[in-house]
């Protein structure tokens, strides 16, 4: 029921726990992506210099993506989504970029400027404020009180940081307008209006690009979606959708294939950063998936097959039948065995000793041995970042190994009373990104198909978005046999 391991996390504060799980979770996903040591030797030994230079820069870059993938994509996904718009064929080239056909209807700040003004423009320096800022400007008090006042309701300069800059327009020795460029998508302008300032925020719309890349694995998702012109970030996507079918690790092939077509946002003709991927496919060892980007009536998109069917598997809520819970999820349990205070970071199922174990989700096997006071334990990998342990068992299925791949229902085991057990009963634990939660009322990843209400509106852009990507292939595929 206890490990060392949960002993030393519990000494440890709520954040440094964060920031492991954090790291726990690139760590799984650099292994995912990275080829494995291994086969780099064996294929290219004048690589073995670079190669270390290589991984630090690529670990590096999907640590700085890492999270931001956690929160658009391996926890619920939402958000709004431009409608889908018709494109034209692709030119004949690996890679392909088409402009949508979205108007775009961009206030811009010209409506507030004209060509004969004259802007000075003041940089935020470190230890500056709003006062310090004004009077570089060759403002005064009264000023900075006035422009207070005015953005006081709605906060519009209580957050300037160093590197950003305010531009001033004085006549006279009167400040006439102010403009404060948050983002590249929202400026802040300010402007006096006979005797009064008054404050408009000007949102911008990006323009959105399609952009298609196609490419063929020869050595790992990695190394040849990076080749075909994927950035790290949308790599860690790529992998993040198909992550429940298909082992980028072990289970690619030479041969398997990828075709991703996703958004790219830009202003003024200057790219400002990547959007969604909306249509995606993975041919793995002969077997094809297709992910289609679909945002429902609510606002909430998630990745589906073309079918309709969620690119995420459910978990089931038990994993033995016919059995009762002896203790539940307990943060501040006495222990039985122990005698003291313990948390109990999972749910313990009493069942008589044989009673079959099954796998809550698809998954892969990453531990299967004896782990202290868990006795015969397994741990099963499901996705990148969701993780669940079967503890105390009398066998195991001696069909599995460490590095199976175990279907949801699978037998995995046999319940017992192995490590520190006062009777035999199945000790399970649910870990999303490494935390331990409640695996009877923590909230499992969307599985739910396409409401029926939605079908028709997403066969429609399922029926679209396949056609592009048969329109956008330009690969005549070498088969790999
Ligand atoms: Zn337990």
């Amino acid at each position: 029921m206890l490990t060392l391991l949960k002993g030393i996390q519990n000494r440890f504060p709520t954040v440094h726990i964060a920031a492991v799980s954090i790291c726990g979770v690139i760590l799984s996903i650099t292994l995912l992506l990275l080829p494995s040591a291994e086969v780099s030797a064996t294929k290219d030994t004048s690589l073995t210099t670079e190669r270390p230079t290589q991984n630090a820069v690529q670990k590096e870059l999907i640590e700085q993506s890492a999270e931001r993938i956690h929160n658009d994509l391996v926890l619920n996904i939402s958000g709004s989504e431009s409608a889908f718009t018709p494109l034209v064929p692709a030119a004949n080239k690996n890679t392909t970029q088409i402009k949508a056909t979205l108007p775009t209807n961009n206030p811009t700040i010209s409506t507030y400027e004209t060509p004969d003004e004259n802007w000075v423009s003041y940089t935020v320096q470190k230890n500056d404020n709003l006062t310090s800022l004004f009077l570089r400007a060759g403002l005064n008090a009264t000023d900075v009180y006035n422009i207070s006042q005015a953005t006081l309701e709605g906060k519009e300069l209580n957050q300037i940081y160093p590197g950003e800059a305010l531009a001033f327009l004085i006549e006279g020795s009167v400040l006439k307008k102010l403009k404060y460029e948050v983002n590249p998508l929202r400026t802040i302008v300010i402007q006096l209006l006979g005797s009064d300032y008054v404050v408009n925020a000007i949102e911008r719309t990006p323009d959105t690009h399609e952009r298609y890349i196609e490419g063929v694995i020869n050595n790992s998702l990695f190394v040849d979606a990076e080749h075909a012109g994927l950035s790290n970030n949308m790599i860690m996507r790529f992998a993040a959708i198909f992550g429940w079918d298909v082992d980028f690790s072990q289970g690619i092939r030479q041969g398997d294939r990828f075709r991703v077509i996703y958004n790219e946002q830009f202003l003024d003709g200057k790219k400002i950063k990547d959007g969604h991927i909306v249509a995606a496919q993975f041919v793995n060892n002969g077997e094809t998936f297709t992910a289609i980007r679909y945002t429902d009536s609510d606002g909430s998109s998630r990745y589906y097959t073309p079918d309709g069917h969620s690119m995420r598997k459910a978990f089931l809520r038990m994993p033995v039948d016919f059995a009762r819970i002896s203790s539940g999820f307990n943060l501040s349990r006495k222990h039985p065995v122990l005698n003291r205070i313990r948390a109990h970071k999972g749910v313990d199922y009493a069942a008589s000793t044989g009673t079959p174990i099954k796998a809550s989700g698809d998954g892969k096997i990453i531990w299967k041995g004896t782990k202290g006071g868990y006795g015969r334990a397994i741990i099963i990998q499901h996705g990148s970042n969701i993780t669940t342990l079967y503890a105390h068992m009398s066998k195991y299925n001696s069909k599995l190994q460490q590095g199976s791949r175990v279907k949801q229902g699978q037998v995995i085991g046999y319940v017992g009373k192995s490590g520190l057990a006062t009777g035999p009963h199945l000790h399970y634990e649910f870990r999303v990104n490494g935390a331990h939660k409640n695996p009877m009322t923590v909230k499992f990843p969307q599985a739910s198909p396409v409401a029926k209400r939605e079908l028709v509106a997403f066969q429609a852009v399922s029926d679209q978005m396949q056609a592009q990507l048969e329109t956008y292939s330009t690969i005549k595929y070498a088969r790999a046999e």
